[in-house]
């Protein structure tokens, strides 16, 4: 079965991928952008970029009811374990790859800050690349502009998400720079439009993006999809 993409808007995505249901950042029933609600999904992994409100509102829900495993930085994957009682976590740090069934998740540095909600430690904020059997996957997740996006560019980047809100992320310039540095085949973007703080533009930032850079941006409304 081909990858396919679906963003249910903010930071969260589903990525169906052979016979696997991974999804990124559930943040739904509290998410006035969210295209569908917690109870909706079905999970066999559950990538977790930090420890933000926004990223993590629905992810013990969600593990809790389908048996998902949790795949995060290892602060925050026991914080689920200790806190909420998830079954199954995978603690990971950054540059750490781990093999899964549906290919390789491989955990890159975000600039950006990792607080759990009740105010625990989250250790640092993260992206993730999946290798997977129709190509590599960037996301960048929650972060500021750096330099360093050069080296992940050089892994081979076939779909790299950005954040493009501003405010808590890199803003659509910066975002337009990161697209540069990266050098995907496409590029979609997030966290953007969920409140007011972060609305921005996208057919802008989408024209910039295919007037500056080689790579195609992929916009989709919440509750889209893009196959790879
Ligand atoms: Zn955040």
């Amino acid at each position: 079965m081909a990858t396919e993409l679906t963003w249910f808007g903010h930071g969260s995505w589903a990525i169906q991928t052979g016979d696997s249901n991974v999804l990124l950042d559930p943040y739904l029933d509290d998410n006035p952008a969210a295209s569908c609600k917690a109870a909706d999904l079905e999970a066999d992994y559950i990538l977790v970029s930090h420890g933000h409100f926004d990223h993590v509102a629905d992810v013990a829900p969600i593990a809790n009811r389908t048996g998902a495993m949790v795949v995060a930085m290892v602060e925050v994957a026991q914080w689920f374990a200790d806190q909420h009682q998830v079954a199954h976590t995978t603690g990971i740090n950054l540059g750490g790859t781990l093999a899964l069934p549906f290919g390789k998740v491989k955990m890159t540095l975000a600039q950006h800050s990792s607080q759990m909600p009740d105010g625990s430690y989250g250790g640092p904020a993260a992206g993730f690349i999946l290798d997977l059997p129709e190509g590599k996957i960037y996301f960048a997740c929650d972060t500021a502009l750096f330099l360093d996006m050069q080296l992940i560019g050089a892994e081979g980047i076939d779909l790299a998400v950005l954040p493009i809100g501003d405010h808590f992320t890199m803003g659509p310039a910066d975002s337009v720079k990161a697209v540069k540095l990266i050098e995907p085949r496409r590029v979609a973007p997030m966290h953007y439009n969920t409140w007011p703080p972060i609305e921005q533009d996208v057919e802008a930032w989408a024209a910039q993006v295919e007037a500056e850079t080689s790579a195609e941006p992929v916009v989709v409304e919440p509750g889209g999809k893009i196959r790879l």
